[in-house]
C-alpha cells in the first residue's frame, strides 16, 4: 500500500486571505487617518531577481489599498549616499514613508549592516533593526521578519501542532532561521491553544554549514523547515514520516524556480509540505503589508 501523498501548505491561498482581511483594516486606517499607510523600498542595482521581488511587494501593496514608491539607485551608489538617502526617506522628503524596506542583497562593496541599521526601528518593517531583533528574542516582538512569521502563520492556519514538537531549521541567517527559531521556541504570548497548534512552544534544533550530516538531525524533526539556498538538499530518507516540510529556499534551475527540498519523493513521505513557488513566497509578502500597516498605525498612534 502506498503512503497517502503529504497535504499541500498552499502559501498562496493563505496570502490572499489574510490581504482579503487586510484590505478591510487599511480602508478603515484610511477613513479614520485621511490617507492611506504608504510604503517606500530602496531598490539598489538591476538585479532581476531583486526587481521581480520588489514588483511583488508592490503588487500586494496595491491589491489591499495601500500606497507604495520603489526608489531605484544606482549600483555604483556607495554605503554613505545608501544611508543618507534611507535617512532623507525617514525624514519624510520621499512622501510619507510609514514602512522603509532596503531590497537586499545590496552589492558587495556596500556594507549592509550600516544601510539596514539606518532604517529607523519603528518604521522597519522587515524586522532586521537590532532593535526589533533584540524585541523578538524577549518574546515581545514588534516587527517579525516577514519570512519567520509567514512560515509561523502557515504552521498555525494549517493546525500543525508546534508545542512540544521538534523543529529543524536548516539555515542561521538573520533574515530567517534565527528569527524562525526564536519565533518558534517563544512562551505562547496570549496562550497557545490546548491541541499546541499556537505556532511556539516547539523544542528548536538549528543547523548550518558546519553542522555534518544534517539528515542526523532533520531525521528526529516533526517540522523541517529548509531556508538554506542549494536545490535538492533535503532529500526524502532525511524526512520521518508524516513530518511537515517546510521550504523555504529559492533556486532557479534551468530557468524553474525551485526550492531547497526535492519536492516529489519528499511529498511521498512528508505529511504536509510547502511547495516552490506558491508557499513561503507569497506568505513573505502578505506578513511585509502587514507590518506596513502595523508602523503606519504605530506612527499615528491608533496601537
Ligand atoms: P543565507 O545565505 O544568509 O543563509 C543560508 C544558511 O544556510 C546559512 O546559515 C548557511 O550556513 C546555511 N547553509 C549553507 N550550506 C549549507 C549546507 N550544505 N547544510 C546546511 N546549512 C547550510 O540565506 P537566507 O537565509 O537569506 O536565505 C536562504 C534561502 O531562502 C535562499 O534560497 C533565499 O533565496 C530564500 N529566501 C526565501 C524567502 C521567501 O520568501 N521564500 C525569503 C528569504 C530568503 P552558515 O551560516 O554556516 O554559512
Amino acid at each position: 500500500m502506498t503512503a497517502p501523498a503529504a497535504r499541500i501548505l498552499d502559501g498562496r491561498a493563505l496570502a490572499g486571505r489574510i490581504e482579503s482581511s487586510l484590505r478591510q483594516e487599511v480602508e478603515t486606517f484610511a477613513s479614520m487617518f485621511g490617507r492611506k499607510p504608504r510604503l517606500v523600498v530602496v531598490l539598489v542595482g538591476d538585479m532581476a531577481a531583486s526587481g521581480s521581488y520588489v514588483k511583488s511587494k508592490a503588487a500586494a501593496a496595491a491589491r489591499v489599498g495601500m500606497e507604495s514608491t520603489v526608489l531605484p539607485v544606482a549600483a555604483t551608489a556607495t554605503t554613505g549616499e545608501l544611508v543618507a538617502l534611507v535617512k532623507a526617506i525617514a525624514r519624510d522628503e520621499h512622501g510619507h514613508a510609514d514602512g522603509i524596506l532596503v531590497q537586499l542583497p545590496l552589492p558587495p562593496h556596500v556594507d549592509t549592516v550600516a544601510v539596514l541599521d539606518a532604517v529607523p526601528a519603528d518604521r522597519d518593517v522587515d524586522g532586521f533593526h537590532p532593535e526589533n531583533a533584540g524585541l523578538l528574542s524577549q518574546g515581545r516582538p514588534r516587527f517579525i521578519p516577514c519570512t519567520a512569521a509567514g512560515v509561523q502563520r502557515m504552521l498555525i492556519d494549517a493546525a500543525i501542532p508546534t508545542a512540544g514538537k521538534h523543529v529543524v531549521i536548516v539555515g542561521r541567517s538573520d533574515i530567517v532561521g534565527k528569527p524562525l527559531a526564536l519565533l518558534l521556541a517563544q512562551r505562547p504570548p496570549l496562550g497557545c491553544p490546548a491541541d499546541g497548534t499556537g505556532g511556539c512552544d516547539a523544542t528548536v534544533t538549528i543547523c548550518h554549514s558546519r553542522s555534518g550530516d544534517i539528515g542526523h538531525f532533520t531525521r528526529q524533526a516533526d517540522i523541517v523547515v529548509a531556508a538554506v539556498g542549494k536545490p535538492q538538499l533535503i532529500t526524502a530518507d532525511m524526512v520521518r514520516p508524516g513530518a511537515a516540510v517546510i521550504d523555504v529556499g529559492i533556486n532557479r534551475v534551468d530557468g524553474k524556480l525551485v526550492g531547497d527540498v526535492d519536492y516529489g519523493p519528499v511529498s511521498e513521505v512528508a505529511g504536509w509540505i510547502s511547495p516552490v513557488p506558491g508557499g513561503v513566497g507569497p506568505m513573505t509578502v502578505a506578513m511585509l503589508i502587514a507590518n506596513t500597516l502595523l508602523a503606519a498605525e504605530l506612527r499615528l498612534g491608533r496601537r
